[in-house]
This record gives structure tokens, sequence and C-alpha cells, in this order.
């Protein structure tokens, strides 16, 4: 489509933080062609749609980097657990049973419930990512998704990895894209993570490009005890060579890993919060960016991420939600506030984690955290046509001192009108274009009745 968004405040997220009141971007089908003042571009487009952004905010939609998309099937299943014994005794239990068709439709909630909220692209990590590939690509949204690897499962991750990627990287107009994800350091062996680092080195080779890289996304720091978790999981190991890496002492996670050679820039190291200061500058030398799930991490009780000494060390933050089942959303609104609530609470410094900066990790960071900042992250000329347009006509926004304020401490998702993605509607003027929301809210309702029987979804 051809269009111009007009008379709204754009929100670049440029490198100079651009913002254009009166401000119009111009699309051509999947591009944006030109940004600036409406009254300078008004009379130089001819015969192209026009949306009227009067009131209106117009910003590069919202990036949710680390999920477990399909996991609204499981939403409020097991509440106020442990970690482990949520992982252990609820949630890997069940998943053993889910099938890809459950995939699916897990994934169309968390994919309707993303747009909805201003999501414009997840990075998700789970089983059957054929399906979670599947139902975002249909819904016209971006998927970053990987198959969650263990060693248990070492026989058939790698060749359904291998799959994955082959089929779905950079696939479906540039849609979706594929990582290699193993689970964590203590559900994977030492020498299985290495192997699966060189899967990601083969698979960049073969597949890969710079501007649309194979990550490596994984679990790290989220509770404190990893590395004892670690041992106990691989210290019998009749391996020497698993025995002998278990044994050692290291001075954090990251410090572990990088005994494993298995560190560089193309890390998604979601969490992160028990790091040591050694684990810190190995996450700053190596380009490491960090993927910050507050909600999961105060629900689960893993404890607080020390996201200002990361920002200090110029670490590339971005935001995530984690799974539906353990924030119990997919709402990066929520996800942004308690972001820039949070940190001000514990260091008692109402100065840390400003407005913009907590919104530049919901976008342009987030889109360096995936490798697709060439594309999406920000407007500007020649990006992907990704734009959230957000309504300021309601009581709570108004009045409009700041607009980055705004939208941290006061704007919610249902403020969200519309969302634009590759330069097709998604979200028009708060309906979902893509995908028919009653009918997949009414099949997970009859999946969880016929799935638990003997447990009323409302008891
Ligand atoms: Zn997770």
């Amino acid at each position: 489509m051809n269009c111009i968004f007009f008379n709204g405040i754009v929100l670049t997220m440029n490198s100079a933080n651009t913002v254009i009141r009166e401000g119009c971007v111009v699309v051509e089908d999947d591009r944006i062609v030109d940004v600036g003042k409406y009254s300078e571009l008004k009379y130089k487009y001819h015969g192209y749609e026009r949306f009227d952004c009067e009131n209106k905010i117009i910003m590069p939609p919202l990036i949710n980097c680390h999920t477990h998309a399909s996991m609204t099937l499981l939403r409020g299943y097991a509440d106020d657990l442990p970690l482990f014994e949520w992982l252990t005794k609820w949630i890997f239990p069940v998943e053993k049973t889910l099938t890809p068709e459950d995939i699916y439709l897990g994934t169309k909630l968390a994919v309707v419930e993303s747009a909805l909220s201003g999501v414009s692209c997840l990075n998700t990590m789970y089983y059957f990512m054929d399906k979670e590939a599947e139902a975002i690509s249909q819904a016209g949204l971006r998927g970053v998704v990987g198959h969650v690897c263990f060693s248990n499962n070492k026989k058939q991750d790698r060749s359904i990895t291998f799959n994955l990627v082959r089929k779905w990287h950079n696939s479906k107009n540039g849609l979706i894209r594929v990582t290699v994800d193993p689970h964590s350091i203590y559900t994977v062996d030492p020498v299985y993570l290495k192997e699966l680092h060189e899967l990601k080195k083969d698979l960049n080779d073969k597949f890969g490009s710079p501007t649309a890289p194979i990550k490596w996304h994984i679990h790290t720091a989220e509770t404190a005890d990893e590395l004892v978790k670690m041992r106990e999981s691989f210290g019998s190991s009749e391996n020497p060579e698993i025995k002998k890496l278990v044994d050692e002492n290291y001075d954090g996670v990251f410090d572990y890993l990088n005994h494993l050679n298995v560190l560089d820039d193309q890390i998604i190291a979601a969490h992160c919060v028990h790091l040591t200061d050694k684990d810190i500058s190995l996450i700053r030398e190596k380009s490491i960016s960090v993927v910050h799930n507050p909600v999961s991490n105060l629900k689960l009780a893993s404890g607080i991420s020390p996201l200002p000494k990361l920002l200090s060390n110029n670490i590339n933050v971005s935001l995530g939600t984690d799974g539906p089942c353990s924030n119990n959303s997919l709402d990066m609104f929520e996800t942004v506030k308690i972001t820039a609530l949070l940190h001000k609470g514990v260091s008692l410094n109402p100065t840390v984690l400003p407005a913009t900066e907590v919104i530049k990790m919901a976008t342009i960071n987030a889109a360096k955290t995936l490798g697709w900042d060439s594309e999406i992250g920000s407007i500007e000329k020649g990006k992907k046509a990704d734009l959230l347009i957000i309504d300021l006509s309601k009581p709570h926004a108004n009045p409009l001192y700041n607009e980055f304020s705004q939208l941290v401490y006061a704007l919610k998702s249902s403020d969200v009108d519309s969302l634009i993605v590759n330069g097709r509607f998604i979200v028009e003027e708060k309906t979902v274009r893509t995908v028919n929301v009653e009918e997949t809210i009414t099949k997970v309702a009859k999946w969880v009745s016929d799935r638990f029987p003997d447990k009323s979804i409302n008891s």
C-alpha cells in the first residue's frame, strides 16, 4: 500500500531520538520512504491513501525479546510456586503432552494479544516451532523462533533446529527468523552447549547473513543457584570432558560460559538477574545483548536484575515478558512501566531508567538484540514499514507534556489504535484484521475444558 500517516506526533527512535510534532510517515508497500513535518511533505506525494493521526502518537511498535508464545494455553495453570518446582512439577510434565496443534492454537492467542497491545515482533523459544512460526506469520507479525534444546533430547534437537532454520529463516517476506536455543546451563551440559554453539556457526555460514543473523538465545542467571543446579545435573556424568568442565570453579554463569568458549555478540541472554562483576565485564566485552524480564522475575521471586549497572557499562538491554505462564500476560506496556518503576524503587534513585531509555529498550535496543536493527526498531527512511499508532484521546492521556513520560507512566496497551507491520494493517482502529479473535478465544476455552475436564476453567 502507498499511504501517508499524517498530523501525528512521530517518535522516530532514531539515533538523535527525533520527535516530530504534526509529523508524517510516508509508506510505499513494505517500506518507509519519507518521514518529516506534514506541512513540508503534504504536496510531495499524490494519490496516496491518507490516515489522519491527529492526537495520536506514531512510533515503532514494541518488540517482545523473550517469551514462549504458545504458553498462553497454560496462563494461570500453576502460580505462586518457586521456579524449580514450578518447572519440574508443573510445567515440564504438562508440556510433554502438548501437540503441534496445541502449539498453533496457543500461539494464535499470543499473537492477537500481542498485536492488540502494540507488539509487532516476538522472540519465542519453545517446541514445535514450525507451528509458532506458522501462526505468527499468518497473523502478519514478525517472529524469531527457536526450538528449545535440552541434554536429554540431543538426538532430535539438532535435526529439528537445522530443519527449522532451513525452512523458516528469513522466510515469509522476511517476517520470520530462527535462533539456536539452548534452554539453560542446568539443563544443557557443557559439551552439548559447545556443540550447539558450533551448530549456530555452521547454520550462519549456510543460511545467515550480517543483516539476518542466526542468534543464540538462552536463559542465563535467572536464579542465584544456577551453577549449583548445573553441578547437580551433570556432576555425576560418565563423560570425563563434562565432569572436568562441571567440576571447575567459576565466578558466575558467564565465567562458566566463557570457559566453554561460547560467548560472542550473537548471544541473546534472557534474565541476567544474578551476575558477578566478572559476568558483567564479560557481557560488556563480548557485546552480548541482555533481555530484562522484570514481571516474570518478580512473580517467580527470582530476584532483580542489576539493570542500572548493566546500562552504565553500555550493555545493550531490551525487554521481554517471558512466557505468559510466568507473567501472566504478554503486555509490553506493563513491562515498560514496571521496568521504570522497579529500578527507581530498588536504587532509591528517581533518576535511573528515565522514560526515554525504557522506550528505547522496547524498540531500537530490542531490534539490536535480535540483529534486526537495519530494518526495524525505528522510523527512518528505508526501514520496514512497522508503525504503532497510539490514541491520546482518553482522560488518562491528558494533558501531554512529554510523550515518553506519557508512554511509560500513563498510557496503557488499551490505547493502541493501530499496528502496521511490513506495510500491512494488522490492527486497525482496535480491530485485528488478520486473525479471528473471538474464534481463537473460544477454541482455547474448549481446549482447556477438554484437556482438564475435572478442573472447571472458572474454578
Ligand atoms: Zn523464559
